[in-house]
C-alpha cells in the first residue's frame, strides 16, 4: 500500500499550492496578531521575546478567494513547461504573461488603487505569490519592479514618477531591475563607488554595478549611488536615481551562471546623463531609503518555495515507482512538516506587515531557515535517488535535480547572505 500511505501523508498535511492543500493553517477570518504584540515587537534592547511576535495567523477569505483565479492562470502559463523549466520560475522571464497577470488585477496588489495598484494588501501578494512559485509560472518580468520598485517610489518618489512609473508597473509592462551590489560591494553595501555627479540638466552617472538580476531585459534600474562624499563616509551621500538603461554610455554583459543560464549582468556607466527628475526621495537619503526597499525582498513567501517543483516531481516519482517505505515516508514527512511549519511563520510575518510594521527580525529569520530548507532539499533529493539505483527516474527529475543542485547555493546569497541576516537576527534578539 505504499501509495495509499504517501497519498495519506500528502492529505494529513496537504500543502495545497504545491498540489498538496494546508488543512494546518486553517482558511477563515484573519488572526493577526495583536495589538500588544505588535507594540511589544518595537521594543528595543536586551531579551526582546522575538518568537512572541511570529503569533500563528490565518489567511483572510477574501485573499484566499482569489486562489482559483491566479492558480489558473499560473497553471496554464506552466502548463507545457517542463519541470526543468518550471523550476527555473524566479528566473523564467515572460513579458504577455507579466502583463496578462497585471490585466487581471494581480500585479500591485498592496498599491493604492490611484496608481492602478489593488489595494488589497500583503496577504492577497501572498497567496498570488505562493500560487505562482508553486506552479513554477514565469515570474521574472514583473517580480522586482512589482515587490520593490513600485513600493519604493511610492514611499520615496515625487508625484510625477508616481504618475509615471507605478500604474505601468501595475499593467506588468516595465521591467526594474536592482543595482545595488558592485564589485567590492555586496555585503557591505554602504562602500558603493558608482557616482553621480550634478549637471546643469541633473546627474552624470559614472561606475559598475554586478550581480544584476534581469538588467538584460531591463527597461530601468533603481541605483545606488554617491552623489556627494566618498565610499569612506559610510551612510552619508548615498542616494538612489531611476536610470533608462537604454540611455547612451550604459552597457549591458550578462554572466552566465553555473546552471549555464544567464539572469543576472555586470552593468558599465560611462558618462551616463540622467534628468534632474532622476533622482527618488532627496539627496543623501539613499541609505534609509534602501533599507527599507531590503526588507520588501526579505519578507514573502518567495524564500520558501524555491525548490518546491522539484519537491513536487520528486514526489510524483515516489507515487509513479510506487515507494512507501518507512525511510521514504519520514523523508517526505519531514520536508513537508518542516514546509508547513516555514509557511506558518512566512504568513504570521505578512500579518505583521498588514498591521504595518517592518517585521526585519522576523523576515530575517524565515528567509534563513527557508534558504536552508530550499538547500538541503536537493541535496536530499540527490541522495535519496542515488540511494535506489534500481528505479528508473525519468529524465525530466534529473534534469530539474541538476538545475535546482547548481542554482541552490544562491539562494542564501541573493536578498542578503545567510551570516549577515544572521548577524541581523542577532541584534534583534539582543544578543549583540
Ligand atoms: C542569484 C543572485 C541574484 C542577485 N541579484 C542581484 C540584483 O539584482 N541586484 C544586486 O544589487 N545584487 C544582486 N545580487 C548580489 C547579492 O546581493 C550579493 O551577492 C550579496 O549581497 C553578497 O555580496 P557579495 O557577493 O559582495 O559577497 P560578500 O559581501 O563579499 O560576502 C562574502 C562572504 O562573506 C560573508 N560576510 C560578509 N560580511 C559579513 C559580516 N559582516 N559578518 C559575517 N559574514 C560576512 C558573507 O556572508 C559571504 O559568505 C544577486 C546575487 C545572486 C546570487
Amino acid at each position: 500500500m505504499p501509495l495509499l500511505a504517501l497519498a495519506a501523508l500528502a492529505t494529513s498535511f496537504d500543502i495545497s499550492c504545491t498540489g498538496w492543500a494546508i488543512p494546518l493553517i486553517q482558511n477563515g477570518p484573519c488572526r493577526p496578531p495583536s495589538a500588544a504584540i505588535g507594540a511589544q515587537a518595537k521594543t528595543k534592547g536586551r531579551g526582546r521575546p522575538l518568537f512572541d511576535t511570529l503569533t500563528l495567523a490565518s489567511l483572510p477569505e477574501a485573499d484566499e478567494a482569489l486562489r482559483p483565479a491566479i492558480r489558473a492562470l499560473a497553471d496554464e502559463a506552466a502548463a507545457n513547461a517542463s519541470a526543468d523549466v518550471r523550476a527555473r520560475s524566479w528566473s523564467g522571464f515572460d513579458p504577455a504573461f507579466s502583463r496578462r497577470l497585471g490585466a487581471a488585477g494581480f500585479l500591485g496588489l498592496t498599491l493604492p488603487k490611484a496608481y492602478g495598484g489593488q489595494e488589497r494588501g500583503p496577504f492577497a501578494r501572498f497567496v498570488v505569490v505562493e500560487e505562482l512559485l508553486s506552479a513554477g509560472a514565469p515570474v521574472a518580468a514583473h517580480w522586482i519592479a512589482d515587490r520593490q520598485s513600485a513600493p519604493l517610489i511610492l514611499n520615496y518618489g515625487s508625484e510625477a514618477q508616481r504618475d509615471y512609473y507605478i500604474p505601468r508597473i501595475c499593467r506588468g509592462e516595465l521591467v526594474f531591475c536592482i543595482g545595488m551590489s558592485e564589485p567590492g560591494s555586496g555585503s557591505d553595501l554602504a562602500s558603493v563607488r558608482t557616482r553621480a555627479e550634478r549637471t546643469e540638466t541633473g546627474w552624470r552617472v559614472n561606475g559598475q554595478k554586478i550581480w544584476t538580476t534581469n538588467a538584460m531585459h531591463g527597461d530601468y534600474m533603481i541605483a545606488l549611488v554617491r552623489t556627494s562624499g566618498t565610499s569612506e563616509d559610510r551612510h552619508a551621500g548615498l542616494s538612489q536615481l531611476i536610470i533608462d538603461l537604454k540611455a547612451p554610455g550604459v552597457t549591458v554583459r550578462p554572466i552566465a551562471d553555473l546552471a549555464g543560464d544567464a539572469h543576472f549582468a555586470e552593468v558599465f556607466f560611462d558618462n551616463v546623463d540622467l534628468p534632474a527628475e532622476a533622482l527618488i526621495g532627496n539627496e543623501g537619503e539613499g541609505w534609509k531609503q534602501v533599507t527599507a526597499e531590503l526588507a520588501f525582498e526579505r519578507s514573502g513567501p518567495e524564500r520558501i518555495y524555491s525548490s518546491v517543483v522539484l519537491l513536487d516531481a520528486w514526489v510524483a516519482h515516489l507515487q509513479k515507482v510506487g515507494r512507501g517505505d518507512a525511510a521514504t515516508l519520514a523523508l517526505v514527512g519531514g520536508f513537508t512538516a518542516r514546509l508547513a511549519t516555514l509557511r506558518a511563520m512566512s504568513i504570521a510575518c505578512t500579518a505583521r506587515l498588514a498591521l504595518g510594521e517592518s517585521p526585519v527580525t522576523e523576515a530575517s529569520l524565515v528567509k534563513d531557515l527557508g534558504t536552508a530548507f530550499e538547500q538541503e532539499l536537493p541535496v536530499a533529493i540527490g541522495d535519496d535517488l542515488a540511494a535506489h539505483p534500481e528505479e528508473a527516474v525519468d529524465a525530466e527529475l534529473y534534469r530539474t535535480l541538476m538545475f535546482v543542485t547548481h542554482v541552490a547555493p544562491s539562494f542564501s546569497l541573493r536578498g542578503g547572505t545567510r551570516e549577515v541576516l544572521r548577524g541581523i537576527i542577532a541584534r534583534g534578539m539582543g544578543l549583540r
